[in-house]
């Protein structure tokens, strides 16, 4: 039997497997969608000061630009 979940955002039930669940320090993070996650997260952010929260910022973004930048690169692999 699949176990029943409540999303901390809106309180709707849904089962797992669906919806998304992180485990965050300590936490157990369960939204039933994902505009219910960003809804929590952009509400997590806009707590966060400091330079922790820039020095994690920078570290994410550099992260995904380089993903990208890796991505654009013409590889003769792919073609
Ligand atoms: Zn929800």
């Amino acid at each position: 039997m699949k176990k029943k979940l409540e999303c901390i955002v809106c309180g709707r039930i849904f089962y797992q497997g669906q919806g998304i669940v992180l485990d965050v320090g300590g936490y157990t993070l369960t939204f039933h969608s994902k505009s219910c996650a960003m809804k929590f997260f952009k509400t997590l952010l806009s707590r966060l000061t400091g330079e922790e929260i820039k020095n994690a910022i920078k570290e994410v973004l550099d992260e995904f630009s380089l993903k990208l930048s890796e991505q654009r690169k013409p590889s003769s692999k792919k073609l």
